[in-house]
C-alpha cells in the first residue's frame, strides 16, 4: 500500500516503549520525520538510535512527562507543526475504585483525556490551515468492554472518545481526521505490569499468566505491537481521509460482537 507519508512529521507521545514506540517505527519506516517524548531520556534516546538506524528517518527525541504542561510544551517546541499526532501516554493502575481518591482520578484524566485534548488543541489549527493531518489516540479495548479492575482507564478514556468523536467531525473536511485505536492484549511492559498481581496469586510467572489468558481468545495469542504500529500507519496515510471518527479495536477478536 503507498501510503504517501514520506516527507510528513509526526508528534508520537510517550514513545520509548510498546505501542508508542511501535508506532513511531511504523511511520518512520515510511519516511515520516518522527518527534517521539517519554520520561526516561536514557531510554528515549536508545529508542531514538534504534529507529535511525532501522529506518534511516530523522528521529529527534524530547524528554518529559507528557501529562505536563512543560512536557507538553517541549514537544511542541521541537515539532510545532506535526501533520500526525499520536497521543499516548501511561495507563492509569489497577485496582478497587473505593481506595482511589480526587487525586488518583486527577491524575488518571489528566493523562488519558486532558492531556490528547490539548495536544490536539495545540495542533489541529495548523493541520486544518495545510489541510492534511491525522491524529490517532491510542486508548483501550476498554473504551468498548470495561475492564473491571482498570476502571480509572475505562472512565477516563471513555470521556476523551466522546469528546473527540464530536471534534473529528468538525474538522473531516478540512482533511483532518481524529480516530481512536483500541488496544486489547499487547505484549508491552504494561501488559506484563497489568498481569502481575494475577501471576502472584496464581503462582505462575507473569508470561505464563499473559499466556493462559490470551489462549482463550479468538486469536489465541496476545497482539505484537509491530500489528499496532501497522494499524497506526493505515489510519495516517493520505488515502485514509475518509476514515473519521472511528474507533478500531485490535483484540484479535476478543470483543464478541456481530459488527463494530
Ligand atoms: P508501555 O510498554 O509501558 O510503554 C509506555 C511508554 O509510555 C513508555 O515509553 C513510557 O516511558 C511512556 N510514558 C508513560 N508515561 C508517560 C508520560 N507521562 N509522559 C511521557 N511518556 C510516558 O505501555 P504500552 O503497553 O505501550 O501502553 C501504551 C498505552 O496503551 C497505555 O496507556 C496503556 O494503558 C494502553 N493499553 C495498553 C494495552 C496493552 O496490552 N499493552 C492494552 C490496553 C491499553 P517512560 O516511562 O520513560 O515515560
Amino acid at each position: 500500500m503507498e501510503t504517501g507519508l514520506k516527507g510528513k512529521r509526526a508528534l508520537v507521545c510517550a514513545a520509548s516503549k510498546g505501542l508508542g514506540r511501535a508506532c513511531a517505527m511504523g511511520l518512520a519506516m515510511e519516511g515520516v520525520e518522527v518527534t517521539i517524548t517519554a520520561r526516561t531520556a536514557a531510554a528515549l534516546e536508545a529508542t531514538a538510535e534504534e529507529i535511525r538506524r532501522a529506518t534511516g528517518a530523522k528521529v529527534t527525541a524530547v524528554a518529559g512527562d507528557i501529562t505536563t504542561e512543560a512536557g507538553r510544551a517541549a514537544a511542541l517546541a521541537a515539532c510545532p507543526e506535526p501533520d500526525i499526532l499520536v497521543n499516548n501516554a501511561g495507563g492509569p493502575p489497577p485496582g478497587d475504585f473505593r481506595d482511589w481518591d480526587r487525586d488518583a482520578w486527577i491524575k488518571a484524566v489528566d493523562a488519558n483525556m486532558l492531556t490528547p485534548i490539548f495536544l490536539i488543541k495545540a495542533t489541529v489549527d495548523g493541520m486544518i490551515a495545510r489541510k492534511f493531518g491525522r491524529i490517532v489516540n491510542i486508548t483501550s479495548a476498554s473504551v468498548k468492554s470495561p475492564i473491571p479492575h482498570l476502571g480509572m482507564s475505562n472512565g477516563a478514556r471513555a470521556g476523551l472518545t466522546g469528546f473527540v468523536a464530536g471534534l473529528a467531525r468538525q474538522v473531516a473536511r478540512h482533511n483532518v481526521t481524529i480516530n481512536g485505536l483500541l488496544p486489547g492484549p499487547f505484549l508491552t511492559d504494561r501488559l506484563k505490569g497489568t498481569n502481575a498481581a494475577a501471576a502472584a496469586k496464581s503462582g505462575r510467572t507473569v508470561e505464563e499468566e499473559i499466556m493462559a489468558r490470551a489462549k482463550d481468545s479468538p486469536a489465541g495469542r496476545v497482539g505484537d505491537p509491530a500489528e499496532f504500529g501497522a494499524a497506526c500507519v493505515f489510519l495516517c496515510a493520505t488515502s485514509s481521509g475518509f476514515i473519521v471518527g472511528q474507533n478500531l479495536v485490535l483484540d484479535g477478536g476478543a470483543f464478541n460482537s456481530t459488527m463494530g
